[in-house]
């Protein structure tokens, strides 16, 4: 099946199958992109990982009469403004927990960060849709020695959950603040797990991100896209 990724900004991101609309961490998008696509009354989904202002605004709560289901990472609870949302439509996820409805099965996992990562599958076609959230190897160069050998342990330790997960797309933090460490998180993370294509995120303001010789394990070369500006979009089949 073709699925058409518009990139939103940060980690937002809206994915469009057939029959169904996934937004993700959807915190400021200029133009409009999100309620054209609602128009079209697909079943409809909108995910926001964790409740730092760059992931998680209020905003969406305008596209409550058409979405079948607001999936929010657990600390989103006590954000300034989330008692709005109607508690009926309203999924608060833990880590490392399970939901499903008729359409959509979600596994969440704990991230490096706030919050947690989305599996996403969508059960008509067993389309899975990976969104690591801020769930990243953060090693930070300018940081001692201490706190950076925390970072990698934290990554690494919930990498080990990750092992052996399969996703069509799979969007991952690529930031380019990190400087020489900003793709260390993501190439650990297609190591383990099988990812059909890797969508770079969490980088606004820097050059399109271009994998570096040795990224990919040999003979595991997949699809890249590290789109920089919002509105920009990719149809991929999968
Ligand atoms: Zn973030």
């Amino acid at each position: 099946m073709n699925l058409k990724l518009t990139y939103l900004i940060n980690s937002g991101f809206l994915v469009e199958g057939e029959d169904f609309l996934l937004v993700f961490d959807d915190y400021r998008e200029p133009e409009g992109t999100v309620e054209r696509a609602l128009e079209s009354g697909k079943t409809s989904y909108v995910f926001a990982s964790h409740a730092h202002f760059d992931h998680f605004d209020r905003h969406i709560l305008a596209f409550a009469p058409r979405v079948s289901r607001y999936i929010f990472g657990y600390d989103i609870r006590h954000a300034p403004g989330a008692r709005d949302f109607p508690a009926d439509k309203t999924v608060y996820m833990e880590t490392y927990q399970d939901w499903e409805d008729e359409h959509i099965a979600v596994c969440s996992f704990d991230s490096t960060d706030a919050g947690v990562s989305f599996l996403v599958t969508w059960k008509e076609t067993g389309t899975k849709i990976f969104h690591a959230g801020d769930f990243n190897w953060w090693d930070w160069t300018g940081e001692d020695d201490r706190t950076r050998r925390l970072a990698e342990n934290g990554f690494k330790k919930q990498l080990k959950r990750l092992e052996g997960l399969e996703a069509d797309v799979a969007f991952f933090p690529v930031d380019g603040r990190l400087g020489p460490s900003m793709e260390k998180g993501a190439r650990e993370f297609i190591r383990v797990a099988e990812v059909k294509n890797l969508i770079a995120m969490h980088s606004v303001g820097f050059p399109a991100w271009k994998p570096s010789e040795g990224f990919f394990p040999e003979g595991a070369r997949i699809p890249v896209w590290a789109p920089t500006s919002a509105g920009e979009s990719r149809v991929i089949s999968c």
